[in-house]
């Protein structure tokens, strides 16, 4: 292991417990419990309105991911494909500028009353790497970027574990864009008036995977209830973009215990993304 690689685990809180014998175990898809599928349980409130749920069992594969298409065919199946969300109103046609005006003096729901600023999202533009949190924290608040607290720097650290670094190829966003006072977990109608951003961040980024942090990122994306102990280490899709789930970093702060499955989920991640090049090459 390289020094560099060594400091960043320790950091993370994985060493020297994660002490990985060769480049190629960093590599390997990492061997998650299986677990019983979870029932999908839409959440129709979840849903921007004007958009039907749809019942799961109609909905086919994307062609994209059924075998026996090269790269993503030999890795494990997407569970659950969704149907396709439209992003509603003007907001799909909104160029960067506009989007990012728009969400700054948004008012769709009452995250505004108490926000210094809204925090849209930081990083590369054309990323193959989307980082989804859950919504600012004080810190992001006061100065307008996306993890930049504590919680920021084990993100920074996990990316770095994976050799990603914030703006490089990587595109940082949240679920809400206005800090929910004193921290706390945003309302399901909170996530749903917001999601439209995200959905035209998504729609102008179009990255080639997005990992959801924590369970309201996943659940603003999937549309549906998120165990993440359920459902790590597994993919899902939004709109055709495979989806992964891990912890959030704040979680893993409070939670050093899981910070070895994060690692799982990350090398699973980055394995993923490898493989869905080679789909592209190939
Ligand atoms: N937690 C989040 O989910 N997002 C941030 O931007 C900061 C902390």
């Amino acid at each position: 292991m390289n020094s560099r690689r060594d400091g960043i685990l320790r950091e993370m809180g994985l060493a020297p417990l994660w002490r990985l014998r060769g480049a190629e175990e960093v590599e390997e898809v990492p061997v998650v419990e299986s677990a019983p599928p979870e029932p999908v349980v839409r959440a129709p409130e979840m849903l921007p309105s004007g958009v039907q749920a749809v019942d799961e069992a109609t909905v086919k594969p994307l062609a994209r991911f059924a075998p026996p298409v090269a790269g993503l065919s030999s890795g494990p199946p997407i569970e659950a494909p969704a149907t396709h969300r439209d992003v509603p109103g003007d907001i799909a046609s909104l160029d960067w500028d506009e989007l990012d005006a728009r969400i700054r003096a948004c008012d769709a729901c009452e995250l505004c009353q108490r926000r210094k600023q809204a925090v849209p999202g930081v990083g590369d533009r054309q990323a193959d790497w989307l980082f989804v949190g859950e919504g600012p924290g004080a810190e992001e608040d006061a100065r307008g970027e996306p993890f930049v607290g504590q919680a920021g720097r084990l993100l920074d650290n996990m990316l770095a574990s994976i050799d990603l670094k914030r703006g490089e190829d990587v595109f940082i966003g949240n679920a809400v864009k206005c800090r929910p006072p004193n921290n706390r977990t945003p309302e399901v109608s909170e996530l749903a008036a917001c999601f439209p951003y995200l959905q035209r961040q998504i729609g102008l980024i179009q990255p080639r995977l997005i990992v959801a942090l924590g369970r309201p990122a996943a659940q603003a994306l999937l549309n549906q209830e998120v165990k993440i102990g359920a459902m790590r280490g597994k993919l899902f899709e939004y709109n055709g973009i495979p989806v992964i789930i891990t912890y959030h970093p704040a979680y893993l702060l409070r939670n050093q215990a899981d910070k070895a499955k994060a690692w799982e989920d990350l090398c699973f991640a980055r394995a993923t993304m490898r493989r869905l090049k080679q789909e592209v090459e190939a």
